[in-house]
């Protein structure tokens, strides 16, 4: 092992969207980051596909990223239904004089614009460099790297997704037993930018349009999750339509399809002295309401803002550390409360629910200001 390294620059572990963001934003605060990232620079990122909300979008525009990005889907109208019963609402972006209500993309369009906007900004980003220990004390974090190399520095975030072997228990924990089946699926009717968001007591299901097709996102339990995956592609498409209903006429054809089992998991920012953790580090969501992505863009654009605001000395320190968690309290948690009420409460069939859920759905749709406020927590978040 050779000896530590200052850096003097703030740390971040991994180059993921949160990671990225994070060093982008700190450039433009004037601070120098440096980024290690466990993959090598040129693996293309897998296959997810990412929901942005307006408020992301305003985030990449300033960092320059926006422009960068060809693959987008915009959202300007979304259909908000349960199986089995009355209630509709309906979302649209003219109604809330925005552009879109959201944006779809790849995962890996994005991390490839931020990979150039991050080479492009001279960022010192090591890739292929895997962060196996963060080690703190009162006066610095070190950061023991794969191949053998320690790095010191005032301040390190972790935005590894909260993949690392050292991840700390979470504060709060919720298992749906619900797996999303994921793939993209083609249509018989064109998608016009509308999203499909359906209620079924089996968990939630969404339609995202994505290019010429839709990204669908498939939630039931574990057991039929694995099964649904595997049936034959006809046998998934018919039992497809037989879940969501033909609004959009017949599905034509899928694409491999993945699982991924979901949960809630909030670690929140706290770590250790030094340490800081955002992104999918601090907080794993259900993806039902699209808000665990953006809620890590704004981790990473709130955390840049503050230590652009602290003096460099006080970099780090547990004085700014508790200020950074103190300001991100509303938003992640208003996010966490929202995603796990809209699980549990649409989740099951049971009678009088389903109908209390109908009524909910119905005055959403009556109440234009009601209405505005959803969207609005779904563009911004809890703060917007
Ligand atoms: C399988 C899966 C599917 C998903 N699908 C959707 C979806 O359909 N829609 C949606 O909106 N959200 C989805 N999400 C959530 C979304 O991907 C995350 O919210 C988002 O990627 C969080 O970004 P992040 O940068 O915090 O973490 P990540 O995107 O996970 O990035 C973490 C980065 O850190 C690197 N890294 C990990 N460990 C180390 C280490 N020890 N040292 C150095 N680098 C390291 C990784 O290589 C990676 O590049 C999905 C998540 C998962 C896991």
């Amino acid at each position: 092992m050779t000896a530590a390294q200052d850096t003097g620059d703030l740390l971040v572990v991994g180059a993921g969207p949160v990671g990225a963001v994070l060093a982008l934003a700190l450039a433009q605060q004037g601070v120098a980051a440096r980024v290690l990232e466990a993959q090598s620079a040129d693996a293309r990122g897998d296959t997810r596909t990412l929901a942005l909300a307006h408020g992301s979008r305003l985030i990449l525009e300033r960092l320059g990223v926006w422009t960068r990005l060809a693959d987008v889907t915009p959202i300007t109208r979304i259909h908000i239904s349960q199986r089995g019963a009355l209630g509709v609402t309906r979302l649209a972006a003219d109604e809330l004089g925005v552009p879109a209500l959201g944006y779809v993309l790849p995962y890996a369009e994005l991390t490839a614009a931020l990979k150039h906007a991050l080479g492009d900004a001279g960022i010192a980003v090591e890739y292929g460099v895997a962060v196996d220990r963060v080690e703190s004390s009162a006066d610095a974090a070190r950061l023991h790297t794969a191949d053998g190399r320690t790095l010191v520095a005032p301040l390190a975030a972790v935005a590894d997704g909260g993949r690392g072997d050292e991840a700390p228990q979470p504060k709060f924990e919720r298992n749906y037993d619900q797996t999303a089946v994921v793939c993209d699926v083609q249509t018989e009717l064109p998608h016009a930018n509308r999203a499909f968001e359906r209620f079924t007591p089996e968990g939630p299901a969404a339609l995202l349009p994505k290019g010429d097709r839709y990204a669908l996102v498939w939630t039931a339990s574990h057991a039929d999750a694995q099964r649904i995956a595997a049936l034959p592609e006809g046998e998934f498409l018919a039992a497809l339509y037989r879940h969501f209903g033909g609004r959009m006429g017949l599905f034509l054809g899928a694409s491999p399809r993945k699982t991924f089992p979901l949960r809630l998991a909030w670690t929140g920012s706290e770590a250790a002295d030094r340490v800081v953790r955002i992104g999918n580090a601090a907080q794993t969501l259900h993806p039902v309401a699209g808000q665990g992505f953006n809620i890590g863009l704004r981790d990473a654009w709130e955390l840049a803002s503050l230590v652009g605001d602290t003096p460099r000395e006080a970099l780090g320190s547990a004085a700014m550390l508790a200020a950074y968690a103190r300001g991100r309290r509303t938003d992640v948690l208003g996010g966490l409360g929202f995603t796990d009420f809209l699980v549990r409460t649409f989740s099951n069939d049971f009678a009088p629910l389903r109908h209390a859920r109908g009524l909910g759905l119905l005055a959403l749709e009556a109440v234009p200001p009601l209405k505005a406020f959803v969207a609005r927590r779904m563009m911004f978040g809890a703060r917007g």
